[in-house]
């Protein structure tokens, strides 16, 4: 790690992390995840944020640019750095008072938050029994990339290692076009599936699909576009530029009768930790949220002590991030 920076009180330090292994994207094979802590201190208090850009964000520079120039009196504006110093500015206050940070958000906050398993599986074999091990450690939703040739195969492989009573969703990460969308989800239906992430990209015209269609990518792109034409709406608090904004737009969601999903971006422990406050701050439990993703990294930035575990991932009752 690179020595620390200080700014008036904030602090950052730059983290690359391992990824347990090389991680395909659209935009080439990814083996880190850069990012920054932020660190603001107050006497004896000390609040965590982080800021893990990516795609769909602000390059890793352009974080940084931003993260020096903040003060606590004018948040950065590009999303990363915008969350970082908003977590970290939310942990500080939350241990002032005494209460988990999901409290600050909403006071009525249960705990408990159910947490959907990626399958990351290659072959068939390999798929099944991870399908299988999910369910046995309590996994009540499991996910699965598609946007593939044999994507009916590995969904009915899927469905069969685990039977009717675990959820499956799907998530096309915006790879098909109208028509192929509405034709593979058709084929597709009849394995009961959930709900199906960014079909499309702009996921217009897709009234007729007999799945129901969430909105991920589109969500931090055009929030009004997917409130519109989505029945989901994917929460990403480190795209959407913090927990703030992402509860205003949860709570928007859930306001119109649609339903929310929140999710981490493989981001480390404090990322996915501020994610799982904002869950529990929403309350909306009825589809699992994506937040099991810690087991995607190597390393982390420390001890991941809201790691789900039966399927759940429970807040603890210390103050602040509790990690
Ligand atoms: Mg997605």
């Amino acid at each position: 790690m690179m020595p620390a920076r200080v700014l008036s009180n904030l602090e950052i330090q730059p983290y690359r992390l391992r990824l347990a292994r090389p991680l395909r994207t659209a935009h080439g094979i990814l083996e880190h995840r850069d990012g920054f802590v932020v660190v603001a201190r107050d006497g004896r208090f000390l609040g965590r944020g982080e800021a893990a850009p990516m795609h769909g964000t602000e390059s890793l520079a352009e974080c940084f640019d931003q993260l020096q120039r903040a003060t606590l009196d004018s948040l950065p504006t590009t999303p990363a750095a915008r969350h970082a110093v908003e977590q970290a500015l939310f942990d500080l206050s939350a241990q002032r008072i005494g209460v988990p940070l999901a409290r600050l958000l909403d006071a009525r906050v249960g705990n408990e938050v159910p947490v959907s398993a990626l399958l990351t599986g290659e072959t068939m074999p390999e798929l099944a029994r991870e399908a299988q091990r999910a369910a046995a450690d309590g996994f009540g939703t499991l996910k699965l990339k598609v946007g593939f040739r044999d994507d009916f195969a590995r969904a009915a492989v899927v469905r069969d290692a685990v039977g009717p009573a675990v959820k499956l969703r799907i998530d096309a990460n915006g790879a098909w076009n109208r028509e192929q969308a509405l034709e593979r989800l058709r084929e597709l239906a009849p394995l009961d599936i959930e709900l199906c992430e960014q079909p499309t990209e702009d996921l217009l015209g897709l009234e007729a699909a007999p799945v129901p269609i969430a909105a991920d990518e589109l969500t931090a792109r055009d929030p009004d576009a997917a409130l519109a034409r989505a029945q989901v709406i994917v929460l990403k608090p480190m795209l959407l530029g913090g927990l703030l904004p992402a509860l205003r737009l949860g709570r928007k969601a859930l306001e119109r009768g649609l339903k929310v999903i929140v999710t981490s971006s493989l981001d480390g422990a404090i990322g996915r930790a501020g994610a799982a406050h904002l869950a529990a701050a929403l309350h909306h439990h009825e589809l699992a949220a994506g937040l099991a993703t810690g087991r995607l990294l190597a390393e982390d930035l420390c001890a991941d002590t809201l790691a789900p575990r039966a399927g759940f991932l429970r807040i603890p009752d210390a103050p602040g991030l509790g990690l």
